[in-house]
């Protein structure tokens, strides 16, 4: 496949003319609408967008073309200026701890290495009653309590009880989720199932990867532990998400990992991402080969889920999303740390990360409240919005929007046609083939919204 492609644009619609093998994918991202056509097609809808659709026209192809109606003007976008004005999180997030029971070689934030720090339960409380407060002024229906890393939350066990008990009493209905690597008691395993709404599960797939990528301290392996949570899931029908990572020693192996998870588990949503060193905290640019190599596995392994009935993601490649930011934790969420500083990020779990200066934007007093820094988190939307202004001609740009903005500053990427970028297009376009080859030549899909993090 050639990864080329360009793109017309008029005031009222935007086209993608993608080239895809020996044809070309027409493609308006806005309207999730795209076909495969050849030269003298992509040439006509050029001719067309450029006259302003006057001048002589083909009656085959426009009988075609109005039929899907692929003249129609593009929906209105939420613009991130919207998000700021109307900024009221209501989803709690809070990063309980930096203690882990997993030794994880990949560990984004060095769990273990330093001094733990827990969430206290009277911070953990400012935070949900501030989450609460702006749900009920939002007028939404129901308010969020996430818990999150640094660590396991789990470890912190008698401040996840109690906020979790905090907040379900508040007289809004509470979402209660966690990011978890599953490695929990059977006490924990029946109270978690008890009181959750959903989870997102780390979990690395086969033993030899799970075990390998993700020991205990001692060098011990994981994976049995984490299936006999699973089991309890399961048997529960509590919702989750699996979360895998792979790294390039074992992106051959990604295909066979969700062939295990589907035969092994209920799990309906997986989600993989790679990570291109095998190394704690690094947002390493592919390698050479090593783009191509995890887009090829996560495309045989996304064949294996959808014969499966499964859905899996990866989240550089989301065609479906159309989204003014990659993740929505900077507008949605109030992400706060144990040492109670409010910040933009899930990954952000301490002072001593490399991007905590830009991404911190306000702090939380357990006796005054929460204490946002608005001019902080405005520089932060502009900081974005102005990275992505970069992303234009990209046929991710609605999708990817500029990316997660801590790989993208910790990864120094060469450019934005290569690494990672590379990869999210050359997935994203393969992805949409295969929808127009699903809708019978056509691809109509819905949009949704964009997900919390990666
Ligand atoms: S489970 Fe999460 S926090 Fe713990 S070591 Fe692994 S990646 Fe780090
Ligand atoms: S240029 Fe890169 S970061 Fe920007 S939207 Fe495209 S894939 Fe994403
Ligand atoms: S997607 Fe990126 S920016 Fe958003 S919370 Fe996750 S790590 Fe942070």
């Amino acid at each position: 496949m050639t990864l080329v492609g360009s793109k017309s644009e008029n005031s009222a619609m935007e086209v993608y003319f993608l080239r895809f093998e020996d044809a070309y994918i027409i493609y308006r991202p806005l309207r999730h609408l795209a076909f495969v056509g050849n030269k003298g097609l992509v040439r006509y809808i050029k001719q067309r967008l450029a006259n302003g659709g006057e001048g002589q026209t083909a009656p085959k192809v426009e009988e075609f073309l109005e039929a899907i109606d692929f003249w129609a003007p593009d929906p209105p976008v939420e613009q991130q200026a919207t998000i700021l004005s109307e900024y009221m999180p209501s989803q709690a997030v809070l990063l309980m701890t930096t203690a882990c029971n997993l030794s994880c070689i990949y560990c984004y934030a060095h769990a273990g290495e330093s001094q733990r720090q827990d969430m206290s339960v009277e911070l953990a409380k400012a935070v949900i009653d501030q989450a609460y407060e702006n749900a009920q002024q939002a007028g939404r229906q129901w308010f969020g309590l996430t818990f999150h890393g640094g660590g396991e939350p789990t470890m912190n066990w008698e401040t996840l009880v109690a906020a979790t008990e905090y907040a379900r009493q508040k007289d809004l209905p509470c979402d209660v989720s966690m990011s978890t690597n599953g490695m929990w008691t059977d006490e924990q395993r029946h109270w978690i199932v008890e009181h959750f709404t959903g989870l997102s599960l780390s979990f690395d797939g086969i033993p030899r990867v799970q075990n390998a990528q993700r020991p205990r301290p001692d060098g011990s392996g994981s994976f049995a532990a984490v299936m006999e949570t699973i089991a309890v899931l399961d048997e529960k029908e509590l919702p989750y998400g699996i979360r895998m990572t792979v790294t390039p020693e074992f992106f051959a192996t990604l295909p066979e990992s969700i062939a295990f998870v589907c035969e092994h588990t209920k799990c309906a949503r997986m989600q993989v991402e790679p990570t291109y060193k095998w190394a704690r905290g690094d947002y390493s640019q592919p390698g050479p080969g090593e783009g191509d190599r995890f887009a090829q596995a996560f495309l045989d392994a996304f064949e294996v889920a959808a014969r499966e009935g499964r859905q899996l993601y990866y989240s550089g490649a989301r065609p479906w999303v159309i989204a003014p930011t990659f993740c929505t934790a900077p507008s949605e969420a109030l992400v706060v740390t144990p040492a109670a500083d409010i910040v933009t990020c899930f990954e952000v779990t301490g002072r001593n990360h490399p991007l905590a200066s830009n991404l911190m934007i306000g702090h939380v007093s357990v006796a005054d409240g929460v204490d946002i820094q608005f001019g902080k988190l405005a520089a932060f939307f502009e900081s974005q919005q102005q990275r992505r202004q970069g992303c234009r001609d990209c046929c991710c740009y609605w999708h990817c929007a500029g990316d997660c903005v801590v790989r993208c500053a910790l990864k120094q990427q060469p450019s934005r046609r290569q690494g990672r970028c590379a990869v999210n297009r050359r997935i994203t376009r393969e992805l949409i083939a295969r929808y127009v080859a699903q809708g019978d030549g056509v691809w109509r899909g819905e949009a949704t919204q964009t997900e919390f993090s990666v």
